[in-house]
Formats: C-alpha cells, structure tokens, sequence
C-alpha cells in the first residue's frame, strides 16, 4: 500500500494503459479520480477499481479541451482536497503512412491530444501541487519519444514534445517539492496497438518478434512502474524516461 492515503488522477483510464494503472492506484491504497471520453468502458473501470476496496470517481473530460481538464482537476480537488499523483496517459495512435502522404488534420489532431492535451494537465495538476509543496506526475511518453520508427511522424513527434515537457517541468519544479517523469512502453497489449498492428499488417504477438525478450508487454506492466514513480520510494528521480520495452531500445 504505497500510496495510502494518496490522491491519484489518470487521463484515459477507460482502457488499456489508463485502466490498469488505475486499478494499481486503487490496489496501492490511493483514492482514484480519473476521466476518459468514453462513458461505458469507465464504468467497468470504475468496477475493477473498487473492487480493489478503493474509492475512485469517474470524470468525463477531454484532455484536448483546457475547459475539461480544468474541470477535471478541479473535481479531484473539489472531492479530496488536495492532489498528490497524476498520470497523463490519454493519447491516440498513429496513422501509417510516410510523412509526404501524412495529412494536416491527423498531425494537428495527434498533437492536440497527445502533445498539447498533456501539457494542459500538467498545467492544472502543478498548479494544485505548488499550493501543496507537493506532487509527483508521470507522462506517458512512448518508446517513440526516445527513437523513432518510420512511417508515423506524427505520433513520434507528439511523444518527443511529451519527454521535452517532460524534461522541463522537472527542472522547472525540482525545488518545489514536485517530481515529474516519464513511462516508455514499448508494444503493450492495448486497443490501440492492436489497430496500430492492423494498419501494420501484423498481428499483436507477431510483434513481439520486434522485442528482445520476444514477447509484447501487459499494460499491468507499465502500472507498476508507474505506481512506484509515483510512491516516495522514487524519491530522487525526476526528470527522466523509463523504457518498459523488453530491452526494444536497448541495442
Ligand atoms: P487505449 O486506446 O486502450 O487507451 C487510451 C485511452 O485514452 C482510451 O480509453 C481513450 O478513450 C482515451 N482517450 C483518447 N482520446 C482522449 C481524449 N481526447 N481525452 C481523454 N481520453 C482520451 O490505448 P493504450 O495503449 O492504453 O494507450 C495509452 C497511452 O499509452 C497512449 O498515450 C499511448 O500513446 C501510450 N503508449 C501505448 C503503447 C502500446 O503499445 N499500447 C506503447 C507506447 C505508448
């Protein structure tokens, strides 16, 4: 229970990555609020977090709208008082093709969500988190936001400007009692990678042929770490990535 007591918010959390760190949230002893665009799917995740025995509260809020993601910390203050871990996780995934034949709507739509939609949270949770002297973020970057793959500029483009955010508000609040980092999946068994397999030609677990242990990852795996980034345990860590890829950016 290393979060006891904690008040934790997750971007996205109707599925995949989101979901499975909420639920670790709520196992670690945190009182989970988190949002998402699709209504039903936060329903069963709201159901799989109290399961755990924790308290969690679902938000509808688009993290692409300053608006919404307004709201939404303001909820998460307005229910508990105070805002100690955030993981900003929301993102959409890549349309495959080589840059000249990428369009201007998918580039800006990408950046909107998975780019500027992040900065939007950090914005708002810092602004708690400095009335506090604490907080601890973790952005959900990619192995893409340390190397790039062809074909999806866009997409490694926006999780780039995730580790440069990243990077920068570390330092910005390194004295402030605030530490801020980043998780870097590599292929994790997700919706999202799923239809990112697809448009590949390949199947989920044909990608794990890409990975040196062989295999894609679970998005639990990915919680984990998170939870501990977010947990005093990670005390003197800011500022930097995590690649959870199987030993992908390894060689
Ligand atoms: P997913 O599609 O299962 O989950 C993404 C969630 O974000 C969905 O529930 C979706 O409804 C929500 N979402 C989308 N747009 C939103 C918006 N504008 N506002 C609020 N919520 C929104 O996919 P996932 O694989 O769990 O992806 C989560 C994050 O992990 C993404 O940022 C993705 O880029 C990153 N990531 C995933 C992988 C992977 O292999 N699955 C690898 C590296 C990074």
């Amino acid at each position: 229970m290393i979060l006891q007591n904690k008040v934790a918010l997750v971007t996205g959390g109707a599925s995949g990555i989101g979901r499975a760190t909420a639920i670790a949230f709520g196992a670690a002893g945190a009182k989970v609020v988190f949002s998402d665009i699709r209504d039903v799917e936060a329903e069963e995740t709201a159901a799989l977090i109290r399961e755990t025995g924790a308290e969690c509260w679902f938000v509808r809020s688009d993290v692409s709208s300053e608006a919404d993601v307004q709201a939404l910390v303001q909820k998460a203050i307005a229910i508990y008082g105070r805002l100690d871990c955030a993981f900003n996780n929301a993102g959409i995934d890549r349309v495959v093709k080589p840059l000249h034949e990428q369009s201007i709507e998918d580039f800006d739509k990408i950046m909107s969500i998975n780019a500027r939609g992040l900065f939007l949270c950090m914005k708002y949770e810092i602004q708690q988190m400095l009335t506090q002297g604490s907080g601890a973020i973790v952005n959900n970057s990619s192995t893409n936001g340390l190397v790039a793959l062809p074909g999806i500029s866009p997409y490694v483009a926006s999780k780039h400007a995730v580790m440069g955010l990243t990077r920068s508000a570390a330092l910005d609040y390194a004295k402030q009692g605030i530490r801020i980092n980043a998780v870097n999946p590599g292929p994790i068994a997700t919706d999202l990678m799923a239809r990112s397999a697809e448009q590949m030609g390949i199947t989920l677990d044909g990608l794990g042929a890409w990975v040196p242990m062989g295999r894609i990852g679970q998005a639990t795996e990915i919680a984990q770490a998170v939870v501990f980034l977010c947990s005093d345990a990670a005390s003197y860590i800011t500022g930097q990535p995590s690649a959870i890829d199987g030993g992908y950016t390894a060689s």
